[in-house]
């Protein structure tokens, strides 16, 4: 049964006006002729072999696609292949990432690539549970490259495609395994390259978090929230967790500006940082250094004189 199918309809607030379920509705259809239309030009997408898939996923993960794309285009410049990728140094790869955020994404990346090269010989491999066993590969980014890289029918579930999904059916949040079954289930043989990338397109611009935009939305006809989705909660942010993201990425930028090889004094690190406005964290510059270790981001170099911080060798 096409899984479409089940949608049940419903418009309290009469935006779209009276509406009542269309059987004859093919949402498949429908988004892959808006997809046709209006998808993003996108430099991954205009090559998108596996390791280009891989790497704009990878960034693309909380990071919005304006930010990426020039990073993206700099990053494939500098490491073209897994292999030059995983011959790089640790601290080259944590430099290329500058100004990107969510720096344990470079660390995880520069694993993978020194995994798949040593097990696959740079080649990244055509299979679910192989890919998964990658450093920094979940379901989604495993998905996204099977399906998008390798034209394999498998879904690629994010948040914004939960969203998506989940507002369509009028399902509210169903458990995540129920939630990959009826995704998988949706994808049209054939098209999941299409498909996948019509349900991320679709959740970042149309049926977005706070704002779903239903009156642009081609899936109108078929979905049982058009015209009453509820803008999703924000998510709760951690205080301390944000806080002491700002200052690891102060500290970063600050190691990322030395020479190769070169460290930091711990004790000279918090003047330096004054002298731009970074006031002193409550933990102690040494334990966001520690931190940032604990990350594989940088080293901590203990001395009888001095304690340093670099990035990793
Ligand atoms: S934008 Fe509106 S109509 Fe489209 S899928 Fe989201 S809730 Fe449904």
């Amino acid at each position: 049964m096409d899984p479409f199918s089940t949608a049940v309809m419903a418009d309290p607030i009469g935006t779209l006006g009276p509406m009542r379920p269309d059987q004859a509705f093919d949402p498949h259809t429908a988004l892959l002729d808006w997809y046709g239309q209006y998808q993003r030009d996108l430099p991954w997408r205009r090559d998108p072999t596996p390791y280009r898939v891989l790497v704009s996923e990878i960034m693309l993960h909380q990071t919005q696609v304006d930010r990426v794309v020039p990073f993206f285009d700099r990053f494939l410049q500098r490491f073209p292949t897994l292999a030059v990728l995983a011959t790089a140094s640790r601290a080259e790869v944590i430099g290329a990432w500058g100004g990107l955020g969510y720096n344990r994404r470079a660390v995880y990346l520069h694993e993978l690539a020194r995994v798949a090269v040593e097990r696959y010989g740079g080649v990244l491999p055509q299979d679910r549970s192989a890919l998964e066993a990658l450093p920094g590969v979940g379901p989604y980014t495993a998905g996204a490259v099977l399906s998008i890289a390798f034209g394999q029918d498998e879904p690629a579930v994010d948040t914004n495609v939960e969203r998506v999904i989940a507002r369509y059916f009028g399902t509210g949040s169903i458990p995540k395994a129920a939630l990959n079954q009826n995704a998988r289930e949706l994808v049209p043989p054939g098209q999941a390259r299409e498909w996948n990338q019509a349900l991320m397109d679709l959740g970042s611009s149309i049926c977005r978090a706070r704002a779903p935009r239903c009156l642009l939305c081609p899936l109108v006809p078929g979905c049982a929230s058009a015209g009453d989705a509820a803008p999703m909660p924000k998510r709760k942010s951690d205080v301390f967790l944000e806080s002491s993201r700002y200052y690891r990425g102060r500290m970063l930028a600050m190691l990322r500006g030395l020479a190769p090889g070169e460290g930091v004094p711990l004790s000279e690190i918090g003047q330096s940082l004054a002298s731009q406005g970074v006031a002193e964290p409550k933990e102690g510059w040494g334990a966001i250094g520690q931190r940032l270790a604990d990350d594989g981001l940088a080293e901590v170099r203990h001395s009888a004189q001095e304690t340093r911080i670099a990035l990793p060798s």
